[in-house]
This record gives C-alpha cells, structure tokens and sequence, in this order.
C-alpha cells in the first residue's frame, strides 16, 4: 500500500494515514454502503456519467441520502486525481448511510463520504494479453446484487478458491447458470459468433461497461443474446470474456481446466477490448 496517498473524507483532503471513519459508521457496522469505481486514463475519468448514474440508484434502492451533487463529486475526483497525481488507475468512492448507535432501523444521519485513488497499469494489463483462467462456484451472494453495496465477502471468498485452484477469477453459477463473475460480467461467444451475455435483473449487477461494450458491440453488427448460459455452454464456447470498469474487457481462456476455442485471447475480446478503450477515452473527462 502507498502510504502517501491524499483521501478524501467527508469535505477534507487528509494524508491516509490521518483519514479516519468512526466505529459506528453503518458501513463498517453492517455493510450498509454503496460504492463505484471508475477508471483513470491519462488523468481523465472514463463512463463518470453511467457510474454516477448508477449510484443515485443504488443510493435510491436504498433510501440513502446523497453525500452531494454529481458536480461535486466530479470536482472531488479531479481534485483527487491532482493532488496524487494520478495518470493512470481507478478511483473509488463510497458513500455510507453514516454515523449512528448500532440499530437495524435505518437513523435519519447524514451520509459518510470516502474516495481515494489507486495507481495501476489498466491499459496494457498482463491479462488483456494471456487472457485468464476462471473456476465457476457457486452465488452464495445476496438476492438484490443489482444494487452495488461493499458487501464483497461472497467474491472475495470466490477469488480466494480461484487463487487456491491456480486460476485468476471465479464465475459464479446460480440454479445451473451463470451469474456474473466475482467483480466483473460475463460472456460467451457462440460458433456463430454472438455474443451472449446474462439478462439483467437482481441477479446481477448492471455493468456500465457492459452497457458500452454491448453498444459498441451491436454497432459492429455482433449478434447479441441476453440470456443466462450455462458452464457447460461456456465450456464449448469459441470465446468467453469479462467487463468491468478496470479490467474494460478481459479474455478468459479456461473454464474449470476447460480450454476455450484455441486457448489463446479470443479476436472478439481483442476487438471490443480496442473498441471500448478507443471510444470510452472519446468521452472520458
Ligand atoms: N458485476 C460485479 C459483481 C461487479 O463487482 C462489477 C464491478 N464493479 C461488475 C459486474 C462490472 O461493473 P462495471 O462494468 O460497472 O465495473
């Protein structure tokens, strides 16, 4: 961990060090906060505007108070960004329900507010290029996994096995089918070359780069079938990938020591990996 970063808390731009929650804080307490992460390229915030979007509805799902305005968290990320001097990387923002004694009832308080940055190479990552090895597991996650709360023990527990088994990721299956991964959405691609990817609902989170990337997909005259799919479909699949705000689009080449196609990154996943860079630093601000 760098230990000279600048954070954000609650209106002060503080060293890491000295940048404190209270005990009683309901995130810390009961899990009970809400969290997006968006990448940095060239000191430039990519999809901001899909992400906040989807905080004011995991906000709202919630009935949690807004910390501040879309402006001001913009303001606070280019801040943040300035004073760590980050050109390339990912920010992450949480918004807790606050500070109160420990009750279920929800308190009438006023929301926490914490970001801070990360550095890291997202653009020329190792896996982009090797591509990744998952393992499926099963979604022992809650049923609302459309709101994005910090309640992230399920996928870490699932990142731990991955790891355990000598693979990068885990893809998690519910009632037979594929859910999502552990931070990140999945998708196959048929023999005919369509996409195919889960429908969204409460089973799993509405990916902004997964909206942009089924964009830039359909306008380059790619078949896409939202639907959910099983391992053993993924396992016969031409190609399999992943999107997530970090990892843009990541190949999987094996699926519970299954090799996908040739075993090498799939020319889809390479494609849309090019496509939504391309276009995403278009609109990055
Ligand atoms: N699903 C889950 C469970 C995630 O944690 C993430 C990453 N936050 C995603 C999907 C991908 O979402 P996004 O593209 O908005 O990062």
């Amino acid at each position: 961990m760098s230990m000279s970063r600048i954070v954000y808390v609650n209106g002060e731009y503080l060293p890491e060090t000295d940048a404190k929650i209270s005990v009683f804080d309901r995130g810390f307490l009961m899990a009970d906060a809400v969290y997006e992460v968006t990448s940095i390229i060239d000191g430039k915030i990519l999809a901001f505007d899909g992400h906040t979007e989807r905080l004011e509805r995991s906000l709202s799902e919630l009935d949690m108070k807004a910390p501040c305005s879309i402006d001001e968290l913009l303001d606070i990320h280019r801040e943040l960004i300035k004073r760590n001097n980050l050109t390339e990387g990912l920010v992450y923002l949480q918004v807790t329900r606050g500070i109160a004694d420990r009750d279920f009832a929800y308190p009438d308080v006023e929301p926490s507010l914490v970001l801070f940055t990360q550095a890291k190479n997202v653009v020329n990552s190792p896996i982009a290029k090797t591509g990744m090895k998952v393992i499926s597991i099963p979604d022992i996650r809650w049923g609302r996994r459309d709101i994005k709360t910090v309640q992230l023990l399920a996928p870490s527990m699932g990142k731990m096995a991955a790891k355990a088994a000598g693979c990068d990721d885990a893809w998690l299956v519910e009632d037979g089918f594929v859910t999502e991964g552990t931070s990140n959405n999945a998708y196959i691609v048929t023999a005919e070359g369509t996409i195919v990817t889960r429908n969204l609902g409460t089973e799993i989170l509405a990916g902004i780069t997964r909206a942009a990337v089924l964009r830039y997909a359909s306008e380059a005259q790619i078949k896409i079938e939202e639907r959910p799919f099983t391992i053993e479909e993924a396992q016969a699949a031409k190609e399999a990938f992943v999107t997530s705000a970090t990892t843009f689009v990541g190949p999987v080449i094996e699926i519970d020591g299954a090799q996908i196609g040739d075993g090498k990154v799939g020319d889809i996943a390479r494609r849309l990996r090019e496509i939504y860079l391309e276009e995403s630093l278009k609109t990055a601000i």
